[in-house]
């Protein structure tokens, strides 16, 4: 059997990491991963998320398998946290997931069980690992272009492209915070999306793994709710990781949003027949903790703010910091764009640049972590961005 092993090229991004690591340059800038940085950064556990987890410990009783939907309490407070009081909360079907990874392959089965020709439609650039996902699933991943004028998405290339799209196609959007772009639709946007997929009949399928990283809670998932008003079918996978720092614990749901609940039961069995065949149950931790921060949301939110108002206080001044050097439009829209990705209007070769004359290190595609950034190094990167795109 082992000699049909094929040579699979490793993840750029961990090569990149190493060479990161290896690095002696005491200025060096490490943008490359995908998860929060405080000042000093630190990827910290929340204080919340260490009460909750104090506290789970005191008063654990059993480790026994909790159901196949995972934690129920958990799930019903996902449901809130994405719906709000939309009156479509009454009509979501919702399981927990081993994180959004997790949510975005059983979403990918259902509709592979449920419609196999569908295609999946992926937002070019996007997400690295959606397609791979969604190949795993045994679906057909084709892409439609996300682009920007001055900072404002391209809807006329998104439908050009989208025109191809076949009745029972899944359209694939980020929630919000779009990764690598952190380029999102206007509200008009979304409801030009809405509008697209009544019209073409394409079955939304949003991505929501940045909640709260955006402008807001409620705001970040307001695509998601005009969408589910206003559609009879609507996928979601949503993460825990990064709104609550619960990354390795990986905590977050798969829900259907449906006309009304006439088909929950065997929507459900299905859903948990895809997961029985895969892990069986979710792991109860990460679920377990979300569960107390949503359950007095207040303390957990005010930490959520921190992480958003750091963030968008970095992207202002690198917009202050390139503007003061004159440096081209094509960079000053980074303070347009929302949570922690910008795609960086650079060539491979800008970007090797970057990293072998500046120390500063971003994904070949131009992505970087803004959130890997600290306030004391704004203008170098400022200046070496000018610098490369010379
Ligand atoms: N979707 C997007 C757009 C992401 O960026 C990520 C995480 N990088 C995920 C889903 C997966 O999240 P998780 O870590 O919870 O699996």
């Amino acid at each position: 059997m082992l000699e049909n092993l094929p040579i699979v090229e490793g993840d750029p991004l961990w090569a990149l990491l190493g060479q990161f690591q290896a690095d002696q340059r005491e200025h060096k800038i490490d943008l490359l991963v995908g998860v929060y940085r405080d000042e000093t950064g630190k990827t910290p556990v929340m204080q919340v998320v260490q009460n909750a987890e104090k506290k789970l410990a005191e008063e654990a009783e059993s480790k026994v398998y909790k159901m196949l939907s995972g934690h129920l309490e958990f799930n019903d407070h996902v449901a809130k946290f994405l719906l709000g009081e939309s009156k479509k909360l009454a009509s979501q079907c919702t399981i927990q997931t081993v994180g959004g990874t997790g949510a975005l392959r059983v979403v990918g089965d259902l509709v592979a069980k449920l419609s196999p020709n569908a295609v999946i439609w992926n937002t070019d650039p996007g997400y690295l690992n959606h397609r791979p996902i969604m190949e795993a699933a045994g679906l057909t991943v084709k892409t439609f272009r996300w682009g920007h004028k001055d900072g404002v998405l391209d809807l006329e290339s998104c439908f050009a492209d989208l025109k191809e799209a076949k009745e029972g196609d899944i359209l694939l959007l980020h929630g919000s915070c779009h990764n690598p772009t952190g380029v999102d639709p206007t509200l008009a946007q979304w409801q030009q999306f809405a509008d697209f997929c009544k019209a073409q009949k394409l079955v939304p399928f949003i991505d929501i793994a940045y909640q709260g990283f955006g402008d807001s809670p409620d705001a970040d998932a307001a695509g998601l709710r005009l969408l589910a008003e206003q559609m009879d079918l609507v996928l979601v996978a949503a993460s825990c990781s990064k709104n609550m720092g619960l990354y390795c614990e990986r905590t977050g749901v798969a829900m259907v949003i449906t006309k009304d609940t006439s088909q929950h039961v065997p929507l459900r069995t299905l859903l948990e027949r895809i997961t029985r065949g895969n892990y069986s149950v979710p792991p109860n931790h990460g679920a377990a903790v979300a569960n107390l921060l949503f359950s007095d949301p207040t303390p957990w939110l005010a930490e959520l703010t921190v992480y958003r108002e750091r963030v968008r206080n970095l992207r202002e001044a690198l917009g202050e910091a390139l503007s003061a050097i004159g440096a081209p439009a094509s960079l000053q829209v980074i303070t347009q764009q929302k949570g922690m990705f910008s795609l960086l209007p650079l060539s491979i070769q800008q970007m090797d640049l970057l990293k072998e004359k500046h120390a500063i290190y971003g994904m070949q595609n131009g992505r970087i972590n803004i959130a890997g950034l600290q306030q004391s190094e704004v203008a170098y990167l400022a200046n070496a961005l000018v610098d490369v795109l010379q």
